[in-house]
């Protein structure tokens, strides 16, 4: 540990906070030296430069969302790198990994990369990583995203809903994965099967479909499954390593826990609106809970709650995914934007949705999906948990405090969100890059200073 020149020991110590990590602590100090945790204990009296009262708080490790949409370059007007990750660092977040798709262009080679790093360098309030496409078109560009930095490469098995981002027929995501094994990276696949969602969507708007109904109906659970299995069978006959996103059935998770405990490299993902809302909640507000996979029945929801409760799912994320206002409005449901924004919400949400009927947060069951397990998938052994030498990555957060989101509160560029008027425990009161204050009471805080990270291949196994 380096040491200060001048007479303060520490530049920020945190008192009196329960620290969560692996477990919950009684009140600590934690103290941050140079960007780093310094020093865990009951009581630490050595001076600070900053001293933050932080008693009857928890402080968590910094969320690591590791599925956002920010568009940026391209489409800054549906939601752009500075107001992003200004809701992500407000919410608790402290490293978003961005997707590669609704960028423009999308990131599928060297210089797509490079001007997604030039749009958020300077604009981003949080760390950022970002994931790389596997499309039909780019086979031949993985090894050199990889040599950029990609943390992975994402494979759409259905249309994306995107024109500039093919899906990846079977041969493309075969070769891809061998590719990506070769380079030390996990490949992230949206699972829902191309051949059963495209023949129900074209029925379905043949026959004059319209209806948010019909829509659900369009993209079942089988969707889901098919491509679930098919991806895992992949995966396993090329050594990849498999990470599926969103997934919206228990059975999903049933079919990643299975394929895992046969030896299959192999995490789930599932977002926090699969947890808190089901298809009746969709019929009843539109737009703003369209996605895809769609929000499932209300015991499908529950289940899934329950496995993630249950420690079966690996990681939650927001899969934020916002557009302007005029793409959410058509009066066809097909035609609208499918893409829910939730980045500023998912430390609370997810809270709130592991609390379940119990009335109380497994604290650090959500430390461990939404920090610890995020930041073993980005392969960032130096951060996802509160322990000396670790990035002082870190989030406030007053637990005994039920609250509703106010449309105003939204820091996204459209200030859409299913959030707004829901009730969430759990409010995020303030939020450390690196030991520094990134955002406070609602706000940011300062200058964006995000950097980009990038993996340290080969530690995404070790704990
Ligand atoms: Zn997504």
């Amino acid at each position: 540990m380096t040491m200060n020149a001048d007479s303060s020991r520490f530049d920020l110590v945190i008192r009196g906070a329960k620290v969560v990590s692996e477990r919950v602590l009684g009140e600590h100090d934690v103290a941050v030296q140079d960007g780093k945790i310094a020093e865990i204990a009951g009581r630490i009296d050595a001076d600070a430069r900053q001293v933050i009262d932080a008693h009857g708080l928890h402080v968590l490790p910094g969320v690591i969302d590791v599925h956002v949409h920010f568009n940026d370059p391209g489409r800054a007007h549906w939601e752009g790198w500075t107001t992003g990750s200004a809701a992500a660092a407000v919410g608790g977040t402290t490293t978003v990994a961005e997707m590669p798709l609704n960028a423009s262009p999308p990131t599928l080679d060297g210089a797509s990369f490079d001007a997604k790093v030039t749009a958020a360098s300077g604009a981003s309030f949080v760390d950022f990583a970002l994931w790389g496409g596997l499309t039909p078109v780019n086979l031949g560009d993985m090894a050199e995203l990889a040599a950029r930095g990609v943390i992975g490469f994402k494979a759409f098995m259905c249309n994306s809903g995107i024109e500039d981002f093919l899906a990846a027929d079977d041969a493309t995501l075969r070769e891809g994965m061998l590719r990506a094994a070769e380079l030390g990276l996990p490949v992230a696949v949206h699972a829902e099967d191309e051949a059963i969602t495209s023949r129900l969507t074209t029925e379905a708007r043949a026959a004059g479909e319209r209806s948010i109904r019909a829509y659900l109906a369009s993209r079942p659970p089988e969707a889901e499954l098919t491509a679930i299995a098919r991806a895992i069978e992949l995966a396993a006959e090329t050594g990849c390593e498999l990470y599926v996103v969103h997934i919206s059935t228990p059975e999903g998770v049933g079919l990643v826990r299975d394929a895992a405990s046969r030896g299959i490299a192999v995490r789930a993902e599932t977002c926090p609106h699969y947890l808190l809302f089901a298809d009746d909640d969709l019929v009843l507000h539109g737009a703003a809970l369209k996605c895809s996979p769609p929000l499932r029945p209300l015991p499908t929801q529950e289940a899934l709650g329950e496995m993630v409760r249950g420690g079966l799912v690996d990681v939650l994320a927001s899969d934020h995914s916002p557009s302007p206002p005029e793409m959410k409005a058509h009066e066809g449901f097909f035609a609208i934007w499918g893409g829910i924004a939730g980045c500023q919400s998912l430390l609370p949400a997810s809270l709130s949705a592991i609390e379940g009927a119990s009335g109380e947060a497994d604290v650090s069951l959500a430390a461990e999906l939404l920090a610890h397990n995020p930041a073993r998938l980005l392969q960032q052994p130096g951060k996802g948990r509160i322990r000396i030498g670790m990035d002082a990555d870190l989030v406030l957060v007053d637990l005994r405090e039920e609250f509703t989101v106010a449309q105003d509160d939204l820091r996204y560029r459209h200030s859409i969100s299913p959030y707004v008027g829901f009730p969430l425990r759990g409010r995020p009161v303030q939020t450390f890059l690196r030991g520094v204050t990134i955002a406070r009471a609602g706000n940011v805080v300062g200058r964006p200073q995000g950097r980009l990270i990038t993996p340290a291949r080969g530690s995404g196994i070790a704990d």
